[in-house]
Formats: C-alpha cells, sequence, structure tokens
C-alpha cells in the first residue's frame, strides 16, 4: 500500500516489526521506494543478526529503514550507530532507524540532520490495513 510520505512509510515499518517477534532478536531493513500515490517499503529483510543487517535493499529505494532489536539493548541503541550513519552516507540516501523504546528517527546525509519522525498516519487504522509480516516472513525463511 502507499504511504503520503517516506516518514510515514518508515513510521509504518517500524509499527509492522513491532508485531513481529523475531524483530525483538534481529535487526531487519528495507528501502523506501516510490510507488503509485506515494511511498511503500519492500520486503523486511534480516540476515539474523543482533546489531547488524547485511541485506539486499532495492536500487531504486530513495530511503531505507532498519530496526535496532531489543536484544541486549543499552542506550546507545536507541540512536545511529557509526556504521549506520557510514551506510547512509555511502547510499547517499537518509536513514530510518526503529528504537528499541519505538521511536523512529532519520538522519540525512545531504544535511547531516537527525530527527524524530513523527508519523501522522493514524496507528489504529494499520492492523486492518497491513498484510501481516509474520506470514511473509516465515515464508521467506523457509525458503
Ligand atoms: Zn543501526
Amino acid at each position: 500500500m502507499a504511504y503520503p510520505s517516506a516518514d510515514d512509510a518508515a513510521g509504518a515499518w517500524a509499527w509492522a516489526m513491532r508485531q513481529q517477534p523475531l524483530a525483538a532478536q534481529y535487526e531487519y531493513a528495507s528501502g523506501i521506494v516510490p510507488t503509485a500515490g506515494g511511498f511503500e517499503y519492500s520486503e523486511p529483510r534480516t540476515s539474523h543478526r543482533a546489531s547488524e543487517f547485511k541485506v539486499p535493499l532495492p536500487a531504486n529505494m530513495t530511503a531505507f529503514v532498519h530496526n535496532h532489536s531489543t536484544a541486549g539493548a543499552g542506550k546507545s541503541d536507541e540512536h545511529f550507530s557509526r556504521n549506520d550513519i557510514l551506510v547512509a552516507k555511502l547510499l547517499k540516501r537518509p536513514s530510518y532507524v526503529a528504537a528499541p523504546s519505538g521511536a523512529v528517527f532519520r538522519y540525512d546525509p545531504s544535511t547531516s540532520k537527525i530527527e524524530e519522525v513523527l508519523s501522522l498516519i493514524d496507528q489504529n487504522q494499520l492492523p486492518k490495513r497491513l498484510p501481516d509480516p509474520r506470514e511473509r516472513i516465515a515464508e521467506l525463511m523457509t525458503k
């Protein structure tokens, strides 16, 4: 489905990943890609590591998003790691992180600014509108 902005797509992704039990253990990442009527996120992928993601991301992404797992979460996990900043600079695209607290932050390498993302989408609408990511992830993991 299309979200009106990349921020909203990242916010929806963060919400969906909070429903995915394995995201407490592992980092997942998706690209935020343009679509008819706005933005959507690509299939969440994980390399089954607690503190990094090494997954293919779509070439046409305008931004990308990953979560920090809650396994062994420390204060620094609320923020972009030094590596996160480096990856965003290399990819030359804004990076979103879904922190263990539920907050979502955006780092824009073109301005070096980090801002908290306040998504305007109605979170109450999401369970009805989003496909259950657990089914697709379970399906992908069996491949
Ligand atoms: Zn990170």
